[in-house]
């Protein structure tokens, strides 16, 4: 089965909103088996949506409109979709009950066009709203669907879970499902990545494999199309287990867990505290860090160094170590990491200096040049990175290797035993 989603509304045209639903009924909809072979953005004009509806309807067993169930003028995408559908529109009385019931309990006085929410394509199956008003529905002409939700994410996503997956399932008698595990590797290419499970991904077939590289790293998408969840993770569980033994802590985490996630796990189990000395990062290692719920147990705190001055004066860099190697240096990364532990008290710190560009690049030390370090009662250690990308992302990709470098040191017990 074939499968369309046409979002409406002139801020996706204009750019001024991300088109998250899409991305949200596409992950869904490939996840019970329905294949979304196309996405079509359309803004607030009758012509234009019936011309793209109609076209959708052609090419499509399944269409879903998201967008425009609204009680004003503008919001016309269910007038459009009963014209198509060859249906008049009819006052629901269920519908205007629960717009009496929702404004009474708000305490606000229903206006008259809210009454145009509970206009309804006659004979449509209704989806009934549960986070907001617009209900949803979904009509059926000569074996083709044509199902419309309210715009709001938080209502397409309500709406789609309680009622929409549901609908489908009874009405198309869907029985499998497409399951994904995602395995996080840090510290290698996508290239030698590949030639690492070259036979595994050559020999994929239910589930299937595919790298993607992203800014924390390549993952591994492992996919599965199965009867039930349970069935699905049955399938997957051998490929990853032999994809974990081969790459062994390339992979730090996976699914939805995060670098610090991990460190903050490690650092939790060891009853270790942690503290941080950044200058091109600018505090996103802290920030990352403290991102995690209960990070106070074991985030000391952390020094944005950016000038020689404070990382001089406050953090106590010597100034011989500054003046001979330079800011963006090995000696200031270790005597930055060194100096945040000992000013902050704690068990270990980690430091990051280096050059995010665009401009300040030399030949001996180009932009994305970036010195890593961790000290912890046993030693420091330290590393040299060269990133490339954008300010951001030389930023970010910085932020990665810090907190990669002290989850590596902190399973293999260096710093701090
Ligand atoms: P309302 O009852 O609020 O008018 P509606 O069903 O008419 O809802 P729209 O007016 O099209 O929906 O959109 C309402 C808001 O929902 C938009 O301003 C935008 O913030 C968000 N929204 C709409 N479509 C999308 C989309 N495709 N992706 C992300 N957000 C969206």
């Amino acid at each position: 089965m074939i499968a369309e989603l046409v979002t409406t509304g002139s801020e996706l045209l204009l750019g001024q909103i991300v088109n998250t639903n899409a991305a949200y009924m596409a992950r869904e909809l490939n996840q019970m088996g329905i294949d979304v072979c196309f996405q079509t953005t359309v803004g607030d004009n009758r012509v234009r949506m019936k011309e793209v509806l109609v076209h959708a309807l052609t090419r499509a067993d399944l269409v879903i409109t998201s967008g425009g169930l609204g009680p004003t003028r503008g919001d016309i995408t269910k007038e459009v979709s009963a014209e198509i559908m060859g249906r008049e529109m009819e006052q629901d009385e269920d519908c205007v009950a629960r717009l009496k019931e929702h404004f009474a309990r708000i305490g606000r006085e229903m206006t008259e066009n809210n009454l145009r929410q509970a206009m309804i394509p006659e004979g449509a199956h209704i989806f009934v709203n549960h986070a907001g008003t617009a209900p949803g529905v979904a009509m059926e002409r000569d074996g083709k669907m044509l199902v419309n939700l309210p715009g709001p994410p938080s209502e397409m996503k309500d709406m789609f879970q309680r009622s929409l997956a549901p609908y489908l399932v009874e009405k198309y008698g869907i029985s499998s499902i497409i399951y994904s595990r995602v395995l996080h590797t840090y510290g290698i290419g996508e290239s030698m990545l590949e030639t690492k499970i070259d036979d595994l991904i050559l020999a994929q077939k239910n589930p299937t494999l595919a790298l993607l590289v992203r800014p924390t790293g390549v993952i591994i998408r492992i996919t599965a199309k199965a009867e039930s969840e349970t069935a699905a993770e049955a399938l997957i569980a051998p490929v990853e287990n032999e994809i974990r033994a081969r790459l062994g802590s390339l992979v730090y985490g996976a699914d939805d867990e995060k670098m610090e996630e991990i460190v903050g796990r490690e650092l939790k189990t060891r009853g270790l505290t942690v503290a941080t000395a950044e200058s091109c990062t600018g505090g996103l290692v802290a920030s990352r860090l403290t991102d995690v719920a209960g990070s106070s147990e074991y985030v000391k705190g952390g020094i944005v160094s950016y000038t020689d001055e404070v990382k001089a004066k406050l953090l106590g860099v010597p100034r011989e170590i500054l003046a001979q190697h330079g800011a963006v240096s090995e000696p200031t990364a270790r005597a930055m990491a060194e100096s945040a532990r000992r000013v902050l008290g704690a068990d270990i710190a980690v430091s990051t200096t280096g050059l995010a560009g665009p401009g300040g690049g030399t030949e001996n030390t180009p932009v994305g040049t970036v010195f890593i370090a961790a000290a912890g009662a046993d030693g420091t250690v330290a590393e040299k990175h060269s990133f490339t990308g954008t300010r951001g992302q030389i930023k970010f990709r910085a932020s990665q290797a810090a907190l990669a470098l002290l989850r590596e040191e902190l399973e293999k017990n260096k710093l701090c035993r």
